[in-house]
């Protein structure tokens, strides 16, 4: 409720940073950030570089490296709930590899439910409320998950980790479906939340180790579409929710790569700095948007702008070595915000 109505009045777009601990075997000595409470402001200084000064950023919300998973999806639960509303909702994780951001969308390595992510979270809770609602209102909960790497579409729940990739047929459609072709299963049961998330995830970390830590370059999308039908008026809704966890936005070096890794490296670039750029003019209120300069722009469309809600996740790794690319990840999320 809250999040809805503040939402009218500043846009439709909010940008969170969450800030990750010092992991096992991290020196805690050399950190770079310091956040100040619950408003919002966080200061990214260099020790290195102290004449510099610190830099400043205010986004919509700073949670600090003890914030829990838990803590994160009470705070966008509202958000997410929207969609059994007929809002369209789009979830993004941001920044370099390291920072956090499948920590926070999908959770650690066999994660327990107390270290789930936003993405097993989100689809228990929408399958927990359709299904307390279900004497007023019917709700159809289906979900898709796809991977976007050098602009091509890999279904992740085509069994066996097809390699087949697919287009977009038509942002537009009536069904709300930008990807048509990729599959789509409906959920029934929290158990099997947990068994479509594993089939995704596994045909995503298949591919990193085949492919050599692909998954840090490839976009993953989970989209959960809602349609909900109200058994005593008739009146129906739809909504979706993507969950997007971003390529590591670290700049490569372009004189040190070549080949495939210059062109993952070209890819990504362009379709960070295309989703930024789609971002920036809805937060303008431009009446030209950018939408069709990257395959992630296309998919998300719908879902972007409108009446569509956008959060942001910034992802920031403290260590002081990360200094730099912590300074361009927080300029790309304060141009958004
Ligand atoms: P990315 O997806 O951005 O490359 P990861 O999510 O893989 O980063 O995080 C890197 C490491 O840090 C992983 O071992 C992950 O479990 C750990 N980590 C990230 N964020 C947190 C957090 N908030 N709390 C505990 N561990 C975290
Ligand atoms: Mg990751």
């Amino acid at each position: 409720k809250l999040f809805n109505e503040i939402q009218e009045l500043k846009g439709n777009i909010r940008v969170y940073c969450r800030i990750r601990p010092f992991q096992p075997g991290e020196d805690e000595g050399s950190n770079s950030v310091e956040y100040i409470g619950d408003n919002g402001e966080l200061v990214l200084s260099n020790p290195t570089k102290q004449k510099e000064g610190g830099k400043n950023f205010t986004f919509n919300k700073v949670f600090g490296p003890t914030t829990t998973q838990d803590m994160v999806f009470k705070d966008i639960q509202p958000l997410i709930r929207s969609v059994l509303d007929g809002y369209n909702v789009c979830i993004f994780a941001y920044g370099q590899t390291g920072s956090g951001k499948t920590y926070t969308m999908m959770g650690p390595e066999k994660a327990t439910e107390k270290e789930w992510g936003v993405n097993y979270r989100a689809l228990n809770d929408l399958f927990n409320i359709s299904h307390a609602r279900r004497d007023m209102i019917t709700y159809e909960l289906t979900v898709q998950m796809i991977e976007i790497y050098n602009e091509q579409i890999r279904d992740l729940l085509g069994g066996g980790g097809s390699q087949k990739t697919i287009g977009i047929q038509n942002t537009m459609q009536p069904n709300g479906i930008a990807v048509p072709d990729a599959t789509i299963c409906p959920v029934n049961s929290t158990s099997h939340v947990i068994e479509l998330m594993q089939t995704g995830h596994g045909n995503r970390a298949m591919s990193a180790t085949a492919l050599n830590e692909r998954s840090s370059r490839s976009h993953s999308v989970v989209t959960i579409h809602v349609r909900g039908q109200d058994l005593k008026t008739g009146n129906t809704s739809r909504g979706a929710l993507h969950l997007v966890d971003l390529a590591g936005s670290e700049r490569v070096d372009r004189s040190a790569v070549t080949g495939d890794r210059l062109k993952e490296a070209q890819h990504i670039n362009k379709s960070l700095a295309a989703l930024g750029d789609v971002i920036f003019s809805l937060s303008q209120k431009n009446a030209h948007v950018p939408y069709r300069n990257s395959k992630l722009t296309q998919v998300l469309q719908t879902s972007l702008g409108g009446h569509a809600k956008t959060l942001m996740f910034v992802q920031v790794n403290p260590d002081v070595s990360s200094y730099t690319e912590t300074l361009s990840t927080l300029k790309f999320a304060e141009r958004v915000s």
